[in-house]
């Protein structure tokens, strides 16, 4: 797995904030590729990756506790590094540990944007959300449709998701000329380096906002009431999910929303239990009935059906009723019902229900029913 962080930065596990910061700015000056003596960009990475948890109190806290960086996809390989992460725990001057690009920005230029390093950023992405809902058997095996109706982050209407009070409020960015990207050419202990990097105004957007909205701040988001009908497939069973796509928490600045996902409860039937496909239901019958069969009244998915249950049935047997389970949730066919019979003994008789037993009794010993049983 990933090495440790501490152990990457060389820092022990309770150094300060001001010590790790210093640790990563001599690291960071041997590792950076543009250094032609020392640089090496894995390694830069690395060290890059551990600043920005163990540079952030409650990413490092989550370390501490979780041996996991909370944000960054484990074993991702080479192109696992997410940059926005990265800004978002050097926050953009919102941290006191951004001033590390502003010191670093003199030696290299500035340019510590992997992902920016095509000039390309990445869209952004909205929060994924979940929403838990409980059907019915019977809606699980026919399919259903639900309304749900959640709270969740929307475009602000106001600016467009713009975040601009007014569209004269959108400007180009001085600093980058609209391009998101600044090149500077700098002297250096190492050298004359030229190096090309996100725009650190704009962000590598290439416009920055005069006047911010006052509805959303800013933000171009705020939280609505979405209100959304979910259609769920015949088939599904408890514990699976839906993925609506997209209808998560909206993204600033125009990027995709997340995605919803529902996750089905199946509640528990009164008499059916369900197992992949098919449905499983206990029925109790006489003695008399399993002795002489009969013809019976079932429950099933689908309404009431015949049971046919021949003389001489034994408790406990366990007759099969064809296609009367769950369709497949994949549409491999459908499942069947299976149905126990449980033989009652009666517990109370009378009368004349005593005198027809002995009667059977008697009758029993006659036919020779259990006469070489023990022999
Ligand atoms: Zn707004
Ligand atoms: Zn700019």
């Amino acid at each position: 797995m990933s090495e440790d962080y501490y152990d990457l930065l060389g820092v022990s596990k309770n150094s300060t904030r001001e010590e790790i910061k210093k640790a990563y700015k001599k690291l960071a000056k041997k590792y950076h590729p543009d250094n032609q003596e020392t640089g090496d960009a894995e390694r830069f990475k690395k060290i890059n990756e551990a600043a920005a948890v163990l540079g952030d109190d409650k990413k490092r806290q989550h370390y501490d506790q979780f041996g996991t960086a909370e944000g960054f996809g484990q074993g991702g390989g080479a192109g696992g590094f997410d940059f926005s992460s990265f800004q978002d725990a050097f926050g953009g001057g919102a941290g006191d540990f951004g001033d590390i690009f502003d010191h670093l920005g003199d030696l290299f230029g500035g340019s510590f944007g992997f992902g920016s390093r095509g000039g390309r950023r990445r869209r952004a992405k909205g929060n994924d959300l979940r929403y838990d809902i409980d059907i019915s058997l019977e809606e699980a095996a026919f399919g259903t449709t639900k309304k749900v109706e959640f709270s969740r982050l929307g475009k602000c209407e106001a600016c467009n998701g713009s975040g601009a009070e007014s569209e004269s409020d959108i400007i180009t960015c001085p600093d980058c000329n609209g391009q998101g990207q600044v090149r500077r050419t700098q002297r250096t202990p190492f050298g004359l380096f030229q190096t090309t990097s996100a725009c650190p105004k704009c962000r590598g957007e290439g416009t920055s906002i005069k006047n911010e909205c006052r509805k959303c701040d800013g933000t171009g988001l705020v939280r609505e009431t979405k209100n959304l009908e979910i259609k769920v497939p015949a088939g599904i069973d408890d514990g699976m999910r839906l993925r609506i796509g997209e209808e998560g928490d909206a993204a600033p600045k125009n990027g995709v929303n997340g995605d919803l996902y529902v996750f089905i409860s199946v509640m528990p039937h009164k008499h059916f239990v369900r197992e992949e496909n098919d449905i499983h239901l206990e029925v109790p019958i006489s003695v008399s009935q399993a002795a002489l069969g009969t013809n019976i009244e079932v429950p099933t998915l689908l309404g009431k059906a015949t049971l046919k249950i021949p003389a001489g049935t034994q408790p406990e047997t366990v007759f099969r009723m064809r296609d009367k389970g769950i369709k497949d949730l994949h549409g491999n066919g459908i499942g069947d019902q299976m149905v126990k019979v449980v033989v009652k003994i009666p517990e109370k008789l009378n009368k004349k229900e005593k005198k027809l037993f002995e009667e059977l009794g008697e009758e029993s010993k006659k036919s020779g029913f259990f006469k070489r049983l023990f022999e």
